[in-house]
């Protein structure tokens, strides 16, 4: 399933890009064409020498998780290619345009609970790229009907450019390649063997994994996991999310930022998109089915879905089932409810999984992705130094 349909084209990598340290010939320079892209191609043990691996490590993901792996990683001075097989950055922390319109139709803001990562996003902050976008939410209950915000009490913080500018600033000085999609890793000798779609094949020593943990399961069916590492893994679980964007050029826009509705049967989120954008005109909804909704219709037809979610959004907001244009996304992997506790997963030599799945109850959002990609590189980091 693709998690981001729009972004940018896909950019030459610049001359000099390459990240310290790397010994080798530059990363685009040395696919190796398969004749069966499902079934990947592992170079005989001569030709496995180390001045011809690419990047001390690959990082598959080019989300929240898999950029801050290869950003602390290559700070400690390794070379790190990530592959990313969308054209757009920041995974489902995403943001498309529709109808001229920047909307954020996966992630809609996040918190920053941790030192660590308020230290970042203070930074995020100062470069003008997110700001404090609401403290605390409203809810909505079908029984009591509104619940004020202001228990809930911390920050939210949203991107004025789009949740996706997060991945674009996490990705600078990274050699990152999209529109590359892993089909398959296995083991050889040292090296783990990255097969890329179409062709291509990756040898590096260390390899981090960051797709949602089912995706990153079929990718490692070749990787010999421990059957008691591969049955943990196989227990992380993941909600669906239908989610529809809704434009409504002639509305006023509600009076809050967004809102949760905690007992609705069919819709978790109401989001008033235009709140985060300066020059925002008209009014642009972002509707989040509820997982059962999500589960139970995740194939419909997609008219069969939009139109009880607008239908749910106007028992709120009156006249918000009469929207003027409407898009729509199918998230399979929306939000893990079933987390592994560790907050990053050493599960063979070199071998890391990463992303908003580990990490227990921290895990499951942006921050939690954060902090899963800082402890992969720290995993490797000491792997490394132990051998
Ligand atoms: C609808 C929705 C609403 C959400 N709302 C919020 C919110 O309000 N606040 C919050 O904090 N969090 C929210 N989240 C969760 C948040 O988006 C995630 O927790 C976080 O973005 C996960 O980051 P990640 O790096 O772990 O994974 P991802 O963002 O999924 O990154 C994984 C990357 O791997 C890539 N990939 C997958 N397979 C391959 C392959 N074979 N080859 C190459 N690349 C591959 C993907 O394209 C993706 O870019 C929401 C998520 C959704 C979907």
């Amino acid at each position: 399933m693709s998690q981001e349909t729009t972004g940018r084209a896909p950019e030459a990598n610049a001359p000099g890009d390459v990240a310290p340290g790397a010994s080798g010939p530059r990363a685009g320079v040395v696919s190796a064409p398969t004749p069966d892209a499902h079934v990947p191609t592992i170079p005989a043990p001569d030709d496995a020498a180390p001045e011809q691996w690419v990047a001390d490590v690959v990082v598959i993901g080019a989300g929240i998780a898999g950029l801050t792996a290869a950003h602390d990683l290559r700070r400690a001075g390794l070379a790190v290619e990530v592959l990313e097989k969308s054209r757009g950055l920041g995974g489902r922390s995403a943001t498309r345009t529709v109808q001229a319109h920047r909307v954020d139709h996966g992630a809609q803001y996040f918190t920053a609970r941790s030192p660590r990562f308020r230290h970042q996003v203070d930074a995020w902050i100062a470069a003008g790229l997110a700001f404090r976008w609401a403290e605390g939410l409203p809810t909505w209950t079908a029984a009591g009907g509104w619940r004020d915000a202001a228990e809930g009490g911390h920050p939210r913080f949203a991107c004025a450019a789009g949740m996706n500018t997060l991945g674009k600033a996490l990705a600078q000085g990274l050699e990152v390649q999209r529109e590359t999609r892993v089909s398959h890793v296995a083991r050889d000798g040292d090296a783990w063997v990255i097969a890329l779609d179409g062709g291509g094949v990756r040898r590096a020593p260390r390899l981090v994994v960051t797709p949602p943990v089912p995706q990153a399961l079929e990718l490692l069916t070749g990787a010999e996991l421990p059957a008691s590492t591969y049955a943990e893994l196989a227990s992380v679980g993941y909600a669906p999310c239908f989610t529809v964007i809704a434009g409504y050029p002639e509305a006023e826009a509600p009076g809050w930022p967004g809102l949760h509705l905690s007992d609705h049967p069919d819709l978790a989120w109401i989001g008033n998109d235009g709140s985060k954008r300066p020059a925002s005109d008209g009014t642009v909804l972002v509707l989040h089915a509820t997982p059962a909704f999500s589960r139970e219709h995740f194939d419909d037809a997609v008219v069969d879905n939009v139109r009880p979610l607008l239908r749910a959004a106007a028992e709120v907001v009156p006249w918000a089932d009469r929207p003027a244009w409407t898009d729509h996304q199918r998230w399979r992997y929306a939000r893990p409810e079933h987390r592994h506790p560790a907050p990053a997963l050493l599960a063979g030599p070199g071998l890391v999984l990463a992303g908003d799945a580990f990490g227990g109850d921290a895990g499951g959002r942006i921050e939690g992705a954060f902090a899963s990609g800082l402890a992969a590189a720290r995993l490797l980091l000491e792997a490394n130094a132990a051998t």
